[in-house]
C-alpha cells in the first residue's frame, strides 16, 4: 500500500477505485467506457452526480450545476466570459500561480482586469487582507486554496461585488456558503474524481447575462446548464467516478465530517513541523492550507536520509513544487490519518537519529 500525498490527480477512496474498476468491466452489461452518454443509465448517473453535489454543499435553489471538460484552466476563461458585464472590469486577488493565470486569461478575453492585492512579495506565503475593492467591478475573483504555495482563505472576502472562486483544490473539503458566490468552478481531479470533468456551480442570474461580444456556445455556461451537461459528449467516466465519490462522502457524514477529519490531519502535521527543529513551514500561520502543506528541511545534510526514509515507507508525491522547493504533503479527503502518522513518525525518527 502506498501513501499518496500527490497534489493531483489525487487519491480517492479505495472503495471508489474498486467500484470504478468494476464498472469498467460491467456497467449494466456494457463497460462504462463504451456506454452512450444519451442512454438512460448514464443520464441517471449525471442526474445523481448533480443532485449529490447540491446535497453535499447545501446548494440553495437558484443555482445550477454543470460538468464541463477543459479543466480549471478553461474555467479561467469561462468564468471571465460569463461574468463580464457592462463595465468590463474585474478584480483579482493574486495568491499564486493559478490565481495569476486566471488573471491573465481575463485580460486575454477583453476584460480590463486588475490585481487588487498580491502576496507575490513574499513568494505567496500569505493571504492578503488589506485591499480596496472598487465598486464598479463586474466581479471579484479569488482562488480559495493555493495548491502550490500551501495557503488557504479562511474567510470569504466581504463585498457586494459578485464573487467568483476557483475552488479546485479545496471543494468538498470543508463547509462553504454557496450563496456567497455567483460562480464557483473546480477541476475534478483534486478532491472530487479523476481528471476530465470540471464542476461549475452557477447562480441562475449569471446565465445569459454576459456582455461579451465573443461567447461561443461551448464557453457559454447557459448552453451547458440548459442541456444538463449534455451539450456535447460529457466526460462520462470522470462524472461516473465523481458520483461514486460523492456517494461515499455522503455515506460517511458528508462535508461536515470530512472537514473535521481534514483539520485533524493538518493539525497533526503542522504540529510536527512546528515542534521538530529540522523542519519549517514557510506559510503565515493563519493562512495555512489544510489540503496542501508546504514545508522545508532546515538542514540539507539530512535530505538524503529523509528522502530514503519516506520512500521506503511507501510515501509518494511528497516532493515540493519547484516554485517553493522542499516538500509538499497534499492531504485530500481520501488520505487517511494513518498515512499522516506514517509521515510524522518518519520526521520524528529523523530528528531522533540526528
Ligand atoms: C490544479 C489547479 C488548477 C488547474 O487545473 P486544470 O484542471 O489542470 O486546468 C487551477 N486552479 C487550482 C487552484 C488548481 O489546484
Amino acid at each position: 500500500m502506498k501513501h499518496n500525498f500527490g497534489a493531483g490527480p489525487c487519491i480517492l477512496p479505495q472503495k471508489v477505485f474498486k467500484q470504478a474498476s468494476e464498472a469498467v468491466l460491467d456497467f449494466n452489461g456494457l463497460s462504462i467506457l463504451e456506454v452512450s452518454h444519451r442512454h438512460k443509465d448514464f443520464v441517471e448517473v449525471m442526474d445523481e452526480a448533480t443532485s449529490l453535489v447540491k446535497k453535499a454543499l447545501n446548494v440553495p435553489s437558484g443555482y445550477s450545476i454543470a460538468f464541463i471538460q477543459g479543466g480549471a484552466s478553461l474555467g479561467f476563461v469561462v468564468s471571465a466570459l460569463n461574468m463580464m458585464r457592462k463595465n468590463k472590469k474585474a478584480g483579482y486577488i493574486d495568491t499564486g500561480t493559478w490565481a495569476s493565470k486566471a488573471f491573465k486569461e481575463a485580460n486575454s478575453v477583453g476584460l480590463d482586469a486588475s490585481i487588487l492585492a498580491s502576496s507575490k512579495d513574499k513568494n505567496y506565503a500569505y493571504i492578503p487582507t488589506k485591499y480596496n475593492i472598487p465598486s464598479d467591478l463586474d466581479y471579484l475573483h479569488y482562488t480559495s486554496n493555493n495548491t502550490i504555495f500551501g495557503t488557504q482563505f479562511k474567510n470569504t472576502p466581504q463585498t457586494d461585488i459578485p464573487l467568483v472562486c476557483d475552488m479546485s483544490s479545496d471543494i468538498f473539503s470543508k463547509e462553504i456558503n454557496v450563496s456567497d458566490f455567483d460562480l464557483i468552478y473546480a477541476g475534478a481531479q483534486k478532491n472530487l474524481g479523476p481528471a476530465g470533468a470540471t464542476l461549475y456551480i452557477v447562480k441562475d442570474e449569471v446565465l445569459g447575462a454576459s456582455t461579451s461580444d465573443f461567447l461561443p456556445t461551448y464557453l457559454n455556461l447557459k448552453s451547458h446548464v440548459e442541456k444538463d451537461s449534455m451539450l456535447n459528449t460529457p466526460p462520462v467516466f470522470s462524472v461516473y467516478v465523481a458520483m461514486l465519490n460523492l456517494r461515499y462522502l455522503l455515506e460517511n457524514g458528508g462535508v461536515k465530517a470530512i472537514e473535521k477529519k481534514n483539520i485533524e490531519k493538518a493539525t497533526l502535521l503542522y504540529n510536527e513541523i512546528d515542534t521538530n527543529p529540522l523542519f519549517r513551514c514557510p506559510v503565515n500561520t493563519d493562512d495555512r492550507s489544510n489540503m496542501n502543506i508546504t514545508f522545508l528541511l532546515e538542514d540539507d545534510t539530512k535530505k538524503e536520509r529523509f528522502d530514503s526514509l519516506w520512500n521506503q515507507a511507501g510515501i509518494v508525491g511528497l516532493k515540493g513544487h519547484r516554485s517553493v522547493g522542499g516538500y509538499r504533503a497534499s492531504m485530500y479527503n481520501a488520505l487517511e490519518l494513518d498515512s499522516v502518522k506514517v509521515l510524522v513518525d518518519i520526521m520524528k525518527e529523523l530528528n531522533r537519529t540526528a
